[in-house]
């Protein structure tokens, strides 16, 4: 890792003052042992027709077939709660903890492991949900509900009982409900997903650390293009793969691609900030 050039980028941020994006994707979570939607785990058979993730995270899919797609996000769900959090995560919660109010993480993860790992609700945008959460299908509310506890940790594949349907349903209306993440085919807004506030603090915070994402959807790089044009500003890839964000780094008159993992790279962007705050 070039740990000299990081710490003269870091020195660049002004002591006390300077603000940070954090723009995480799968791959923080990967370590973790959740899968990102890249590899075999993402792909879900429906009888004997594979679907790809692009495919199953759709309102397409959900007005299709509502309880497949549930089954998806179950079986996910239960990955997830089964997951624990990494020292990646912890980074960020160090981080966030010296920063406090001059930091804010852009999640593309539904997963919750931010929240569940201590960082907070308000410097916490989840841009594409939560997948412990769920809402309105027919949106009679804009109100969010945890999904009810008794409903099962699916395994792969497995179905939603009639029971957990009937605990799948609107507490205000009583129609279904859905999962509440963002599919590939609706947009952003501010009320759900602080769409509007990511754009805001891209557009003025002093340094851009994106981990782990692929670039596959809009907000994250059109946050990306914003850094891209700031000059001033310091832009760090952390991924071990190509990716869009790696390009863009090394473009940057101040950018830097630290090729490795979330865990090998981040304690380390930690503790260059904890000690030089
Ligand atoms: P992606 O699956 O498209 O890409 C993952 C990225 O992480 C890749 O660029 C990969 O090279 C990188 N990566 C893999 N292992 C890594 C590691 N150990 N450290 C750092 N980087 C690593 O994911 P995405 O870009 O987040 O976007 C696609 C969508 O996937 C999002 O909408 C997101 O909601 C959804 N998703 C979320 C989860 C989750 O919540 N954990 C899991 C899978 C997919
Ligand atoms: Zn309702």
């Amino acid at each position: 890792m070039e740990t000299s050039r990081l710490r003269s980028l870091l020195d660049r941020l002004h002591k006390g003052t300077g603000t940070i994006a954090v723009l995480t994707g799968a791959g923080i979570s990967a370590e973790s042992g959740i899968p990102t939607f890249r590899g075999p785990e993402g792909y879900w058979t429906v009888g004997s027709t594979e679907y790809r993730p692009e495919q199953m995270a759709t309102h397409f899919m959900f007005r299709q077939d509502p309880w497949e797609v549930w089954s998806w996000y179950l079986y996910r769900r239960a990955v997830c709660l089964r997951a624990e959090p990494n020292v990646g995560h912890k980074s960020i919660v160090t981080m966030e903890s010296t920063l406090a109010d001059r930091m804010r993480l852009i999640t593309q993860n539904v997963d919750g492991l931010h929240l569940r790992t201590g960082n907070t609700q308000e410097r916490t945008f989840q841009i594409h949900g939560n997948l412990h959460f769920m809402r309105c299908a027919h949106s009679c509310s804009t109100e969010i509900f945890p999904i009810p506890p008794s409903v099962g940790l699916k395994k792969r594949n497995e179905s939603v009982t009639d029971e957990e349907k009937s605990l799948l349903v609107c507490p205000r209306c009583g129609s279904l409900a859905r999962p509440h993440v963002l599919w590939f085919d609706e947009t952003y807004n501010e009320q759900h997903f602080r769409a509007d506030s990511s754009l805001r603090w891209a557009h003025q915070a002093d340094l851009l650390l994106v981990v782990g994402t692929s670039g596959a959807t809009n907000l994250p790089m059109q946050m990306g293009e914003i850094f891209s044009r700031r000059p001033e500003a310091i832009f760090l890839d952390v991924n071990p793969h190509p990716n869009p964000f790696r390009e863009m780094a090394e473009a940057h008159p101040n950018g830097l691609a630290l090729k490795g993992t979330a865990c090998e790279i981040l304690p380390v962007i930690a503790e260059l900030l904890v000690t030089r705050p």
